[in-house]
């Protein structure tokens, strides 16, 4: 039943990805609390960079005069570096880990304010490979963080040359067979359903779990690429396809009312 629930969901998002006309915020619900409750559950927002985060204009190549002053950012475009955590059923999932401790993460500080272990993390999901998610997976010593977790990777992603990046060979070693490999359409532990939003990175996955969609990498700053999400980061392996991957989501957010959080969102 569970795999039919997942391929009729893949369908429909693979489907309704049409539209192309200029989106406002309105149109869609962000995450906007360090800490909210939805039905079965509650999630948390970890931000893992210290201080303020902004992303200059320069990073998204050739933006025009026009678009700079329509979105009206002269000092860089507010961002974060994030990852979340859902409490449900007395169980932690941590999604992404952020930069790790060597790189002056915060994810562990986070966890501490509100009184969870890094032991006490039952399932990681990680949204892609780049330094800032899987970072915070190991210790500066090379050890595992998250002692008990089941960690949660998109088969194409580890398949890809990132999967053989000196950080991602290391993880997926010290994790051993705590690592569980997911297709798109899956639905994982606690009915996390994995969702393909590929072209930031070969195997870019976006979560929902409820009407929570935990977006990665589809956005570096909100304020441009919602409004013009023809507009990629410099980091966007796959262009093409990360612009198609961008509006294809945030379509499916904007339809199934969810609400959105991302690694990159302004905190
Ligand atoms: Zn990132």
């Amino acid at each position: 039943m569970r795999k039919i629930l997942s391929i009729i969901a893949s369908v429909l998002l693979l489907c309704g990805c049409q539209n192309t006309q200029t989106q406002t915020k309105n149109d869609y619900k962000f995450l906007d609390a360090k800490e909210k409750s939805f039905e079965n559950f509650t999630v948390y927002w970890l931000k893992d960079n210290a201080g303020d985060h902004k992303f200059p204009f320069e990073l998204f190549g050739n933006v025009s005069d026009e678009v700079k002053k329509a979105v009206n950012m002269p000092e860089g475009m507010p961002s974060s570096i994030s990852a979340y955590l859902i409490k449900t059923n007395n169980k932690y999932l941590l999604f992404d880990s952020g930069l790790g401790q060597k790189a002056g993460g915060q994810l562990l500080t986070q966890l501490q304010n509100i009184g969870v272990t890094p032991e006490n993390i039952d399932y990681v999901y990680i949204t892609h490979f780049h330094g800032d998610h899987i970072g915070g997976m190991l210790t500066p010593e090379g050890e595992k963080v998250f002692t008990n977790a089941d960690v949660y990777v998109g088969r194409l992603e580890k398949e890809s040359d990132l999967g053989k990046t000196e950080s991602a060979v290391k993880m997926l070693e010290k994790y051993g067979d705590k690592i569980h490999t997911f297709e798109f359409g899956d639905v994982l532990p606690e009915d996390v359903l994995a969702l393909d939003a590929v072209g930031h990175t070969p195997g870019h996955t976006v979560f929902r779990k409820g009407d929570l969609l935990i977006t990665g990498d589809l956005m570096h700053a909100l304020d441009l690429q919602l409004k013009y999400p023809e507009y990629c980061a410099n980091f966007d392996g796959d262009k093409e396809k990360a612009v198609k991957s961008r509006k294809k989501i945030l379509e499916y957010a904007k339809d199934n009312k969810l609400t959105i959080c991302g690694m990159h969102l302004p905190y």
